[in-house]
């Protein structure tokens, strides 16, 4: 019997984002808690940044005209501390400013102080020619007016935020937080806390997976509802992934998703609602899985997605595959991360059928290192790596080539 062929990350990945219909009841949140939020509406300039032409200077506002050349002496007639309003400055006139201070009116030019020399307290001596503008930081020329400051979809970062305080905005509204009902299956599975390493039975082992994907949705702005372990018994699965669709837009699962019979996660979602995807040409990651939990009571339904139970395979499909979804949730126009042509340092001399996802480090060469062990069980390798080499199917490398890297950084950002 031929097995069909594997389904494609390229294919998908799209067909999944399509799935992820944008959470419709916007928020409104301070701006001091924004951060890491997606934009549900665009950010309009009601004023200019700067408001009023000002000096980027200590030092003295002029007209150019009167330090044509080098050696002028002005008389200083007033003093202009940021946060004030200087009055009109005639002709053979300075006046003494500080940076952010705002223009007087008739000063077209800023001279700093040290280009200067103080004659007694009423007069200047300006050492230096002065051009037209010098030091002058224009109105607007940070944010015009009416501009779109930012666009509806943005994933707010803290330059973000500090741009949108910059235009009077003490609140922004934003797409609510996707709620997520994550649970783990395996009876293997022990919390850690609750059983001492020496005192582990055979067999045991602890729950790893719960500890970064809780961490990495909770960076996606989750809401996360932590259901624990589910036992491997097919009623318990039912149950738990029942009443968790109720309440959430996501159940998360890891584990139980492959095909032994202690995987009870796909017929208990396929009995609840529909199972849409299964099995893609990814390593690791392979078994992923997503579907629909109908919510009975709601005539709705629930995403679904099934992580596999390996560590490295739950971490590296959250970042391929619920990552993008979780950020589509909320409408972020950005769900992708880009990739860089780096070279491999290393040699990869057995192609795999699968797209295959190596755990590597940046090295001080400038070139990736590969993880020894790239076993789907070994979670050290994603700890000791700062990112994966994204290599195609059938690809063999060699030390020397250029192959496509994404940064850990960039993804958990
Ligand atoms: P499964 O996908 O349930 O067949 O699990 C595959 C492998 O991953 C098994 O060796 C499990 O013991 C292990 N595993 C499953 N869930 C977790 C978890 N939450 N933390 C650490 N290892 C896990
Ligand atoms: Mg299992």
């Amino acid at each position: 019997m031929t097995r069909p062929a594997l389904r494609s990350l390229d294919d998908a990945l799209p067909w999944l984002l399509a799935q992820a219909r944008v959470l419709t009841a916007t928020q409104q949140v301070s701006t001091f808690e924004a951060d890491g939020r997606v934009l549900a509406q665009a950010v309009i300039s009601a004023l200019q940044v700067p408001p009023q032409d000002n000096s980027s200077m200590d030092g003295y506002a002029v007209r150019a005209a009167d330090c044509a050349q080098p050696g002028a002496v002005l008389r200083v007639t007033q003093r202009i501390p940021a946060g004030t309003y200087g009055t009109p400055l005639n002709q053979g006139e300075a006046g003494r400013i500080f940076t952010g201070a705002p223009i007087p009116p008739g000063a077209d030019a800023v001279v700093m102080q040290e280009d200067c020399e103080a004659l007694g307290s009423d007069q200047v001596k300006v050492t230096q020619a002065v051009p037209l503008g010098q030091w002058i930081r224009r109105s607007g020329e940070d944010v015009t007016r009416g501009a779109t400051v930012l666009t509806q979809g943005t994933r707010l970062t803290p330059a973000e935020l500090g741009l949108a305080a910059s235009i009077g905005l003490a609140h922004l509204t934003v797409a609510p937080r996707p709620r997520v009902a994550l649970f783990s299956t395996g009876d293997e599975l022990v919390m850690p806390g609750a059983v001492a390493p020496e005192a582990m039975a055979p067999g045991a082992i602890y729950n790893s997976n719960r500890f970064f994907l809780r961490a990495m949705l909770q960076r996606l702005g989750c809401e996360v509802t932590d259901l624990g372990i589910v036992p491997d018994q097919r009623e318990a699965t039912v149950a738990a992934l029942r009443n968790a669709a109720a309440q959430h837009d996501l159940i998360l699962t890891s584990g139980g998703v492959s095909v032994g019979e202690e995987d009870h996660i796909k017929p208990a979602v396929e009995a609840l609602g529909e199972l849409n995807l299964w099995q893609l040409a990814i390593k690791p990651g392979k078994p992923f899985a997503y579907g629909k939990v109908n919510r009975e009571a709601q005539g709705s339904a629930c995403h679904f997605m099934g992580l596999p139970g390996n560590p490295v395979s739950s971490f590296v499909t959250f970042l391929l595959l619920v990552r993008p979804f979780v950020l589509a949730l909320q409408g972020a126009t950005q769900t992708q991360v880009a990739r860089t042509e780096m070279t491999a340092h290393f040699d990869w001399p057995r192609a795999d059928k699968r797209r295959e996802f190596l755990r590597v480090k940046r090295n001080a060469q400038g070139g990736l290192d590969l993880f020894p062990n790239q076993s789907s069980g070994v979670l050290t390798s994603a700890a000791w790596g700062d990112g994966v080499v994204d290599n195609p199917a059938g690809q063999t490398i060699a030390k020397g080539d250029t192959v496509r890297f994404v940064s850990f950084a960039e993804w958990l950002a």
